[in-house]
């Protein structure tokens, strides 16, 4: 079998000052997830690889250096999907877990598929995962971002912030991660891990940890990772929507444009982008927000990235 990685950075307006950071960052993550498939590694263990090295990088909302909410902390969504056994892990509005997708494949070894907040993160001593302080994954760009955003709804208001009132003003989305991967043994994973949106309201869980929204993965057809935001892509199912098209006989490409466009369509306002692997190890993206960084390397379409 062909083998096939694709990472993502996340859909938006990314700043032209980021864009450097951006454009490394998902080749050292394309580069983790390829080496871990040359190596005769799994597709899960690709995906694993390539969003560690994005959640460890501040340039990404994920892990360290992701957004803060609208109380000023922050709160991690991932989900993680083996395409060879349906199986799911996916941990929501956690605390203090730099690496939000390793408590994803703890969660897929057991029982049930998804964990919020403080359950979800007392997993981690279970699974042998390192706790942090929450503070310590705030980077100085994302308390620069948060304050300015709580200025304006200050100065649109005239009132200090709640939860609902930042509802309304959340910031756009943007440097989510993502990565789907197939194997020599024709397995296909997705993963993706998110800070969410800046100022989201505390407890709000986006698409990231929600298969069919933000990631779908199955051995018959494909892998997708999602990003943007988060209620669109949760409301139209966008991977399993692209998944649906591979069915349907699209090509990657053709498939991932139609989500992207029914995103666009049904929803007002709907916005984002996917990365999308056939079992073939054809690799397809669209999107609809001003940017998508991603990269991908396949040994059936070569290699790419669009930073
Ligand atoms: N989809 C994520 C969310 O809404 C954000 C993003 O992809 O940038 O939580």
């Amino acid at each position: 079998m062909p083998r096939a990685i694709a990472v993502h950075g996340g859909a938006g307006n990314i700043p032209e000052s980021l864009r450097p950071e951006h454009n490394e960052g998902i080749r050292l993550a394309r580069e983790a997830g390829r080496r871990v498939l040359l190596e005769g590694g799994s597709a899960l263990d690709a995906v694993i690889a390539a969003v560690i090295v994005l959640e460890d990088l501040p340039a990404f909302n994920a892990g360290y250096g992701a957004v803060l909410n609208a109380e000023g902390y922050i709160e991690l969504d991932a989900g993680l999907m083996d395409g060879s056994t349906l199986d799911i892990g996916a941990v929501a509005a956690v605390q203090g877990i730099r690496n939000p997708i390793l408590l994803c494949r703890y969660v897929l070894t057991g029982p049930h598929i998804l964990f919020a907040k403080e359950d979800a993160a007392r997993l981690a001593a279970a699974a042998g995962i390192e706790q942090v302080d929450p503070r310590s994954l705030i980077t100085p760009r994302r308390l620069e971002q948060w304050l300015a955003g709580q200025r304006s709804l200050r100065v649109d208001s005239g009132a200090p912030s709640s939860p609902l009132s930042a509802q309304g003003e959340t910031h756009p989305p943007a440097d989510t991660v993502g990565a789907v991967a197939l194997d020599a043994a024709g397995n296909l994973a997705a993963a993706t891990s998110t800070g969410g949106i800046n100022g989201k309201a505390p407890g709000r869980i986006g698409d990231s940890p929600l298969p069919g929204g933000g990631f779908y993965a199955d051995n018959l057809v494909g892998a997708c990772s999602t990003t943007g935001w988060g209620e669109s892509l949760a409301r139209t199912l966008t991977a399993r929507r692209a998944i649906e098209g591979l069915e349907r006989g699209l090509t990657p490409a053709q498939a991932a444009r139609a989500a992207i466009d029914l995103l666009g369509q049904r929803i007002a306002g709907g916005e984002g982008g996917l990365i999308l692997l056939d079992r073939h190890g054809r690799f397809g993206a669209a999107f609809n927000s001003q940017r998508m960084t991603h990269a991908w390397w396949s040994e059936v379409d070569g290699e790419g990235v669009v930073a």
